[in-house]
């Protein structure tokens, strides 16, 4: 069994991402510039912009943090988005979920221009991803794939399993691995809540994505001996012994599942690092793309 390493090969990404910042910066061209809206004060929120404006600075990009108290209304933010969409300094910039109640996040993801959609949500970049056109992949998909091709997982002809239809992770990551193109060209099957007999339908998978947030819920007796696992899925689970009060949890057993796959992802250490790079991939092709 293989881990496949999400920090590891995210550093890397990052490193290729710095060397060329520092190449448009040697230049005379902008940094490219990253904006994070945060709505509220929730802490896993708190945490991943946090950890998003931090990686920004590591490898030279601008960013601002947009702050909005959770009382803000609706048409308030969309007045923003759009003086951002217009913000010619701005190369890209996302909205951190979850938004509260009061906001349609439907009518957020609409209003962010598509060239600016870094996080890959806009229904214009998922359709271009579908037709297999140039889009600003959604992150955590990118990730994925972009893990998959670092270790030279093969993928053609494949059965590709995922479990979740999500439209910012099972949905697109099975556009993803469906097309022509590489990563990709596999035989996909979606499962989902409504699934009947689910373990008939991972038993079969060569590739098993698990994206539910069902933590811990795909057992050693799902997994086919030699499959390639990527678990997608993040939570805490109350642990007393630890500090915090919790201990971070995917959505598959790691100890009965890991002695059968080839390749497996640790949580965490897996897919998480891997979206953040991504995010910030999307943000310096954005600016490749306008300046070229
Ligand atoms: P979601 O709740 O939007 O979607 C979950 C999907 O799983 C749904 O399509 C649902 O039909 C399916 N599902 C739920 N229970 C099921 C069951 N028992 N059997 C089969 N299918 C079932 O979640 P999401 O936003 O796609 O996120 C999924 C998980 O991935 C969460 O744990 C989330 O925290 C994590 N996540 C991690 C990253 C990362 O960067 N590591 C990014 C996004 C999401």
């Amino acid at each position: 069994m293989i881990l496949l390493d999400g920090k590891k090969i995210s550093e890397q990404l990052l490193e290729e991402i710095k060397v060329d910042v520092e190449k448009l910066k040697s230049e005379g061209k902008k940094a490219p510039h990253l904006a994070v809206i945060l709505v509220g004060n929730d802490p896993a929120s708190e945490t991943y912009v946090g950890s998003k404006v931090k990686t920004c600075e590591r490898v030279g990009f601008k960013s601002t943090l947009i702050r909005f108290p959770s009382t803000i209304e609706e048409s308030e933010l969309l007045k923003r988005i759009e003086e951002l969409n217009n913000d010619p300094d701005l190369d890209g910039f996302i909205v951190q979920s979850p938004l509260p109640k009061h906001i349609s996040d439907d009518k957020v993801i609409n209003a962010i221009s598509p060239a600016k959609d870094v996080d890959g949500f806009h229904p214009e970049n998922l359709g271009r991803v579908a037709l297999n056109m140039p889009a600003f992949l959604p992150a955590t998909p990118f990730g994925i794939i972009t893990l998959l091709d670092r270790y030279n997982i093969p993928t053609v002809g494949k059965h590709c399993v995922v479990i979740g239809r999500s439209h910012i992770v099972g949905l697109p990551v099975s556009l993803l691995m469906v097309r022509n193109s590489k990563p990709g060209n596999c035989t996909v099957t979606i499962c989902h809540s409504k699934t009947v007999d689910l373990k008939s339908h991972t038993l079969q998978a060569d590739i098993l994505i698990v994206a539910t947030g069902q933590t811990e819920s795909v057992s050693a007796d799902m997994v086919k001996e030699g499959a390639v696992v990527v678990d997608v899925g993040i939570s805490r689970v109350p642990d007393a012994s630890k500090k915090s009060g919790f201990r971070l949890a995917g959505d598959v057993k790691f100890d009965e599942v890991a002695p059968k796959c080839s390749y497996i992802t640790p949580v965490p250490g897996g897919v998480g690092p891997m979206t953040i790079a991504s995010l910030l991939k999307n943000t310096l092709e954005g600016v490749k793309r306008k300046v070229n």
